[in-house]
């Protein structure tokens, strides 16, 4: 999966992306408005993290620029304590949940890994796709209770499979959840993964549609 996070305090940024990092995320940091608002609308997130009081173009503006022009992925807002209306404006924007600084940084990425879920459809934390189970939370995924043995790569691959299983996920979606921004979008070693994920989820479970991509069912043949 893959965040967007917009604050302008590079230490909390820097902290916000590390505890990201950690639960899985791949991430983008914007320090300043317009450099999120572009980030956003170019790019393809699964969540935002956005601060509220940015210099330049205010974090409410930001929102309200990605939600015109259609892009619906799930926002997180940070705002000031205390301050009441900041919330309710943002949900006004169009923000899906908040955190009032400060804030437990396991909580931000609890609320974020929530939301995902949530925007995919799923109405608890584990997920089951088959025989295999995905506890979102801990990002560990099993196979008839035993836990697979994944590299971070493999498992940034499957979560976002069993998020959006029973449906056809070409390489380019895959590819625009797995990389930063200025990173180089490797085909190849997706493939390459997808061939070692195959052999460690057992057979059926993933299929390669050729030109297409690829399609994890929920219930293998
Ligand atoms: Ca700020």
């Amino acid at each position: 999966m893959r965040a967007l996070i917009v604050e302008d305090d590079q230490t909390l940024a820097a902290q916000l992306a590390s505890a990201m990092q950690d639960a899985g995320f791949v991430t983008d940091t914007a320090p300043d408005g317009e450099a999120g608002e572009y980030l956003g609308a170019t790019e393809t997130y699964d969540v935002a993290i956005l601060d509220l009081g940015l210099p330049g173009l205010p974090g409410i503006d930001v929102l309200t620029r990605w939600r015109d022009q259609g892009i619906a992925m799930p926002v997180l807002i940070l705002t000031a304590r205390g301050d009441w209306t900041d919330k309710v404006a943002g949900f006004r924007a169009g923000a899906d949940d908040y955190a009032v600084k400060p804030f437990r940084l396991d909580e931000v990425v609890l609320r974020a890994q929530t939301l995902i879920r949530r925007a995919a459809g799923h109405a608890r934390p584990v997920i089951r796709a088959g025989k295999l189970l995905l506890d979102a939370q801990l990002g560990v995924i099993t196979r008839d209770g035993t836990p697979l043995k994944l590299t971070a790569f493999e498992t940034r691959i499957l979560t976002y499979l069993i998020h959006h299983q029973d449906r056809i996920v070409s390489r380019t979606e895959l590819s625009e959840h797995l990389y930063e921004a200025d990173s180089d979008r490797d085909f190849k070693s997706i493939e390459v993964v997808i061939g070692r994920l195959r052999r460690k989820v057992g057979d059926g479970v993933i299929e390669t549609r050729r030109g297409e991509g690829y399609l994890l069912r929920s219930a293998p043949r």
